[in-house]
């Protein structure tokens, strides 16, 4: 009898502690950015000239960013696929990666010093000629094994193999538009691979038909979030690894920070910003105010109007939300 009493002192012990974080809110990292329903990556393979001629200008139209996985031997002074078109692309926020120097398929490599140059050689190729080292590869003929992709994995962040092909015959807007449209009604992040644009390569996509599907993504960027691969890539890992911090609770105001564990240094790479989805509750969502390092910080609320956005810098400093009632 008295081991109940006891256990039933510490039960009450145990909910009176939790009192003390009562005006703790309910905080959760948002699926993707800005809380999106889905999120989609165009993604160009080969580093052909109409890339730099047609797919550019039409991304850049709209202010979309997408990722091109350069072979470095097909970066030459001789067309527009020029290191300095892709230092440009490169600057106006779309992502070089690296799809190997030659563009042979991985598993066939016998020499590991061939590997080794396809593999990390190529990432010492782009960082000289546009000054970051890239953070996602595509493996050519999305030839992988796990060998290869250890290697890998020890040079990049991100590694893209089989996906859906975008282009080729009969291929329209349509099409592209309906594979999005699946993908965002199940939250997912949907990624497809180009070649040439109204140019002779593998099964390439008309203009036409990347105008209009960057023309669906750019009128649907509140609910779908376009960026590169290695943009959408990281958030989705941070957002897996990301531990929620609090402190300085109190009924009007609490301060937020994301943690994350120190990554390995082989591929060190700036952290995204993560948006955090804040239950508004009984709040007045409209009063409320988010701080960072004294500054005002943007915050949005959600389309359902239950939560209030802010983004937040893994491993930065703390946000401090105040209710402002
Ligand atoms: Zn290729």
């Amino acid at each position: 009898m008295m081991r109940w009493f006891v256990h039933i002192g510490v039960w009450l012990l145990a909910v009176g502690g939790t009192c003390a974080y009562g005006n703790r809110p309910y905080v959760e990292v948002a699926r993707f950015r800005g809380d999106a329903s889905g999120a989609v990556s165009l993604t160009f393979d080969d580093a052909f000239p109409s890339q730099i001629e047609k797919a550019i200008p039409i991304l850049d139209a709209k202010g979309l960013h997408a990722t091109f996985f350069v072979h470095t031997e097909n970066v030459k002074e001789t067309w527009a696929s020029t290191w300095g078109a892709w230092r440009a692309a490169a600057a106006s926020g779309h992502e070089v990666g690296s799809h190997t120097k030659t563009h042979p398929n991985l598993t066939h490599v016998r020499s590991a010093r061939q590997l080794r140059s396809e593999i990390a050689g190529s990432a010492d190729i782009i960082e000289q000629q546009l000054g970051t080292r890239p953070i996602s590869f595509a493996y050519p003929f999305s030839g992988v094994n796990d060998a290869v992709r250890r290697q890998v994995l020890e040079v990049y962040l991100l590694d893209r193999s089989n996906c859906r092909i975008w282009g080729g015959e009969g291929f329209g807007a349509d099409n592209g538009i309906s594979h999005i449209e699946r993908a965002v009604a199940k939250r997912d992040w949907f990624f497809c691979m180009m070649h040439g644009v109204d140019e002779v390569s593998f099964q390439p996509t008309t203009a036409k038909a990347l105008a209009g599907i960057v023309e669906y993504l750019a009128a649907h960027r509140d609910t779908i979030w376009t960026e590169t691969y290695g943009t959408v890539g990281r958030y989705v890992k941070e957002r897996v690894m990301a531990d929620l911090r609090f402190r300085e609770e109190t009924a009007s105001a609490f301060e937020v920070r994301l943690m994350l564990p120190k990554r390995d240094a082989s591929v060190e790479t700036p952290h995204v910003p993560l948006t955090l989805r804040i239950a508004i509750d009984e709040h007045d969502g409209g009063l409320a105010k988010a701080y960072r390092d004294d500054k005002e910080v943007p915050m949005a609320l959600s389309r359902d109007g239950d939560y209030l956005l802010v983004d937040c810098v893994p491993n930065g400093a703390w946000t401090k939300i105040v209710w402002g009632e």
